[in-house]
């Protein structure tokens, strides 16, 4: 099969589709890459890393979606490039279609068959493609947030693990799933006094093996919540209903009792924030203050460090990036229902759930 990577174009997206090692494994296969010259140099991946690993570089994104059986990226397709797209080319890529009417109506014009890294799914329920994600979300939240409690930063100026004769910060993390687990980790690791809330008992359950005493796991209500809140010095928000916006477990009231200089990273940003002073904020403004409080609500962290994100990425679509290309579309969705819930746009219909009040949906 011939694949293509295109550079992304995003306003500061420096990720790419494939790594150099990825494009090895493709061409081990019998598979030709083309990749858009420059896709990695930001990220240290150069253009000879990709020809020796075996690919050819383009100059023309045009020349990639016009060749290409399938299409890998990062981000969903900006307008242009869904107009390049053509019926029966794979496209695999983050999608998030459901907020988006306007990409979906254009990748269902463009007859591609769509798959989104974001729905493909694993025989534990999880979602395999997301979670590298919220790996390095909740990992960032901890440094993100430690660089706020500096005083040039607005915070009030303290040490996660103080020194000794000193005592450490308190961290309080609202959900114990991936992001919070990564940012438990993370806070420990520079011997803060962590606590998790959640509410799952199985799940505070797992952290309490996993950490011990160094962790403290608090089920999660509205009177816990309050209580951590007010006592911590950072709090990290990663929350997650599934299909549904974040809960605001945090209100304006809570934060304007919240000790000043104190730093709340609202991590579930991307699905509303869980705080209700939260706002979106980018790389290039990422905080702001609200009674005293510093807010980090920064949508698309992991485009932060894009380099380990690109590898992260990487090493999950690697087997399905595989099977697309050993097998066709056909073959490899019938074989593993995990990638085929990945399908969301087919022969221009919505075939996704999630994307039902879109439009019909054709199982
Ligand atoms: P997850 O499903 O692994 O974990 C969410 C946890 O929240 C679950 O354990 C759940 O029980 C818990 N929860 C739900 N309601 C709660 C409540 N009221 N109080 C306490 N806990 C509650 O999800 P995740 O992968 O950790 O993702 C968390 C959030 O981070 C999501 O919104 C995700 O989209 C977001 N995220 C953001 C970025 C970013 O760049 N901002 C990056 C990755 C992920």
């Amino acid at each position: 099969m011939l694949v293509g990577v295109p550079k992304e174009i995003k306003n500061h997206e420096y990720r790419v589709g494939l790594t150099p090692g990825n494009v090895r494994q493709l061409v081990a296969h019998g598979h030709q890459v083309i990749v858009q010259r420059g896709a990695g140099t930001a990220i240290g991946l150069t253009d000879e890393l990709y020809t020796a690993a075996g690919a050819t570089l383009v100059d023309e994104p045009q020349e990639i979606f016009a060749r290409a059986e399938m299409i890998v990226k990062v981000k969903e397709p900006q307008p242009h490039e869904c107009c390049m797209l053509r019926p029966g080319q794979i496209l695999f890529t983050y999608l998030h279609l459901a907020p988006d009417p306007e990409q979906t109506r254009l990748l269902q014009q463009s007859g591609a068959v769509c798959i989104a890294y974001e729905t493909v799914t694993d025989r534990n329920g999880g979602l395999p493609l997301l979670a590298p994600m919220s790996e390095v979300a909740g990992r960032m939240s901890i440094q993100a947030g430690a660089h706020c409690l500096e005083k040039s930063y607005g915070g009030i100026g303290i040490l996660l693990g103080g020194v000794p004769g000193t005592p450490p910060a308190k961290v309080a993390v609202i959900g114990g799933g991936v992001v919070g687990t990564n940012a438990a980790r993370m806070a420990i690791g520079l011997e803060a006094y962590v606590t998790v809330l959640d509410k799952s008992l199985d799940r505070l359950r797992q952290l309490d093996m996993q950490f011990g005493r160094r962790l403290n796991t608090v089920y999660s209500n509205d009177e816990t919540v309050e209580q951590a809140v007010l006592e911590a010095d950072l709090v990290i928000g990663a929350v997650l209903v599934p299909g549904a916006s974040a809960p605001k477990v945090v209100s304006r009231e809570m934060v304007r009792r919240m000790k000043p200089g104190s730093v709340l990273v609202d991590v579930a940003i991307d699905q509303g924030g869980c705080f209700e002073t939260s706002h979106a904020t980018t790389h290039d403004n990422p905080t702001y203050v609200v009674d005293g409080v510093i807010h980090y609500c920064v949508a698309n962290m992991p485009g932060a460090v894009a380099r380990t994100s690109t590898f992260a990425l990487n090493n999950a679509t690697a087997p399905f990036v595989l099977a697309l290309a050993d097998k066709g579309w056909r073959t490899a969705l019938t074989d593993d229902v995990h990638l085929l819930n990945g399908l969301n746009v087919f022969e221009g219909r919505l075939t996704h759930p999630g994307l039902a009040h879109l439009g019909d949906v054709v199982p």
